[in-house]
Parts: C-alpha cells; structure tokens; sequence
C-alpha cells in the first residue's frame, strides 16, 4: 500500500487512533525531514529548559528553501541511531506537552489560502502511510475535535502568521535571502532569546506601537514572538502589504 492523501471537507470525520499499545508505536518518530516553525522552537527549548540558541545549536538544520528562498530550520534527527528524532524514547516522546504543531497534526495535514482580508481559508486532508495503523482504530472524530484534543491552536495561529511572511517573500519577489539579512531573519524569528536581548537594547521606530509592545513581551513569550513577527515584515519592507 502507498501513502494516500484524502481531501477532508469540511465537517469531514476521519478514523484514527494513536496509542502505546500499537505494534508501530514511535514508529513515525524517525527518518523524518521536519521542519520546524518559531512556535515550535519556542515550545521546546522552554521545555528544555534551554536558550534558544543553544537549542538551534543541539537541535536544527539550516538550510534554504528552493521555493521560498527563506531559511528554513529542521530538526536534526541521528544519523547515528538509525535517524530518530532526538526526542523519542522507549516510552514514546519525550517533550510530548511541547511537541512541534506538525507532530500534532498527523495523520492530517493543513494548508492555509487568503483570498481577501485577515482570515485564511483552510484546506485538510488525512495523510495515511502503510506503517501507521491507527487509521485500523474505531474511533472516529472531526477536525475539530483533533485541533482542540492535540491542543493545535496556537500552533495553527502562528503558523498562518508565518504564512503571512511567506506571502510577502513571494509578493516580493525577493533572491534567497543571504548573508547578514539571512542570519538576523534566523536570529529574530527562531532565536527569541537573542531578540528579547537585542530588542531591550536598541533604539525602536515610533510605529506599530514597539514599545508598548515590548514592555508586554517581557513577561510574555507569545508576545515577543508576535513582536518578532511584526518586525521581521517590516524589515521586509511591507507591513501594511495588501493580502
Ligand atoms: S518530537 Fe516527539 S512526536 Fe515528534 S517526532 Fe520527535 S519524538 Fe516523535
Ligand atoms: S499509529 Fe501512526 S502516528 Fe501513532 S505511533 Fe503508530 S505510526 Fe505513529
């Protein structure tokens, strides 16, 4: 059997259950090319209990994407224990409350499309692979349910507001980003420690409120990452672009 992808529309119900008890148990936690977004480095180096950037030193990959000419950050899975994710176990994930979005949302796989205005229309499809057999389980949910039982929602929110820089790359159209405009892209967006340091020492624009914003971002991870966000399109040179 080949992998198959199935359009879900919406209100669609799919069968899937995932459990220890599963002859292929962690057997999708390897091999894997995955990348991952600011969110999610965010989510795990707190677990960790890491900087940011010394979890992009233990943990990614960089390289850029052919499409986009963004940077894009992987995880980086051993190439010495038979490709696994650096954070399976015996008994399965090991930052399974801080797992990364696309961890989550297998079996189903989200895009995300702007036709006009702030609200993406999405489009969901069920992914299913030979080796994954909880698609055998009786249980049956939508698509919402999964979003709120995988805890999505932030996730799928900042998600979509990296799409929205993606959008701007290809509105843009801008080379690969490189050199110094490629590392403080990095810097800002997957290396939040450094920004929140950086941000507190430098001199900020009187628009879009920075300052404001910043004395909320102290305390508050999210909205440091939002910040960040913002600043990096203004960077880009387009943040009140139509959509
Ligand atoms: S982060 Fe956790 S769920 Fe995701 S691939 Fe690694 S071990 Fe598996
Ligand atoms: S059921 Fe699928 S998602 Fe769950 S452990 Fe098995 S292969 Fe992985």
């Amino acid at each position: 059997m080949q992998v198959a992808v199935r359009h879900l529309g919406k209100g669609a119900v799919f069968r899937f259950h995932c459990h220890r008890q599963l002859p292929c148990f962690n057997a999708c936690c390897g091999n894997l090319s995955q990348a991952l977004t600011p969110y999610d480095i965010l989510r795990l180096k707190n677990h960790l209990h890491l900087s940011s950037g010394e979890f992009l030193r233990r943990y990614t990959l960089i390289r850029t994407g052919p499409a986009t000419g963004l940077p894009i950050v992987s995880l980086r899975f051993d190439m010495h224990n038979g490709g696994l994710c650096p954070f399976v176990g015996a008994k399965g994930c090991k930052v399974y409350p801080d797992r990364p979005g696309s961890c989550r949302l297998y079996p189903l796989a989200r895009g995300a499309s702007f036709k006009s205005g702030a609200k993406p229309e999405e489009h969901w499809a069920l992914i299913r692979e030979p080796h994954c057999l909880g698609h055998q389980a009786t249980k049956v949910q939508t698509i919402e349910q999964w979003v709120a039982d995988q805890e999505l929602e932030d996730y799928i929110y900042f998600n979509d507001l990296m799409l929205d820089i993606l959008r701007l790359q290809n509105k843009l159209g801008r080379k690969p980003m490189a050199g110094q405009q490629r590392d403080d892209f990095i810097s800002t967006l997957y290396d939040l420690d450094n920004f929140r340091a950086k941000a507190n020492s430098c001199p900020w624009p009187g628009e879009f409120d920075f300052e404001t914003r910043l004395g909320k971002a102290k305390s508050n991870d999210n909205a440091l990452l939002e910040l960040a966000l913002d600043w990096v399109k203004l960077v880009m040179g387009g943040m009140d672009h139509e959509p």
